[in-house]
């Protein structure tokens, strides 16, 4: 008989991507100079340092928004310059839930995000790459 593994060569839509960096009190520096470089060197829009928690993220992180294109000019220099600081890549689908569950890509440890701030919906504008 055959096996079904629900595996298709169909996927959602991709809108672009966030990468969020975690970091802490110890950490903030290292965070902050990645966040510097990304910015200057990279086609990323970054967000400020959010040292309180905020939507799903449970502790510090900033964001950095790009469009598709871009993930393999910045995810391998983020794989190799992190310095040690946990990083989530996720996708934005029209899924939210679904991006930062199933969909979603870590450096480092996993952070335990806090699911029941999102909704099963896509995200406002501002939370995808500019147009
Ligand atoms: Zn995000």
């Amino acid at each position: 008989g055959s096996v079904m593994t629900g595996i298709s060569t169909r996927s959602p839509e991709v809108h672009g991507y966030h990468a969020h960096v975690y970091y802490d009190q110890a950490t903030f520096p290292i965070a902050e100079k990645l966040r510097e470089t990304l910015a200057a060197n990279f086609p990323v829009q970054v967000g400020r340092l959010n040292d309180a928690p905020i939507g799903p993220h449970p502790v510090s992180q900033f964001a950095a928004i790009f469009e598709t294109d871009a993930f393999q000019t910045v995810i391998p220099w983020l794989m190799l310059n992190r310095e040690g600081l946990d990083i989530l890549i996720h996708p934005l689908t029209d899924d939210m839930v679904d991006d930062h569950t199933v969909y979603a890509l870590w450096l480092g440890a996993p952070i335990r995000l806090k699911l029941d701030t999102m909704q099963r919906r896509g995200y406002s504008a501002t939370l995808l790459p500019a147009a």
